[in-house]
């Protein structure tokens, strides 16, 4: 899958990452349709916190998804 990914001050890439993963009972894989942008996605974009290289950026999704388990 691809993920907007931080590589240093003012420095975003789209790159190709590992496909996510089940690894729990009651993990779930979603859809991610559009993402926003806040405060917290800026302080990384100007160098105010500073991740590891590559760290997948982005937490205001907008998804789509189904059940696959009956309720
Ligand atoms: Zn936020």
């Amino acid at each position: 899958m691809k993920a907007v990914t931080f590589q240093g001050k003012e420095a975003m890439e789209t790159k190709k990452v590992d496909d996510p993963q089940i690894h729990e009972k009651d993990d779930m894989i979603v859809r991610i349709t559009a993402s926003g942008i806040c405060g917290s996605d800026l302080h990384l974009y100007n160098g105010g916190i500073v991740p590891e290289k590559d760290y997948v950026v982005g937490h205001e999704p907008m998804v789509s998804w189904r059940m696959s388990v009956p309720m």
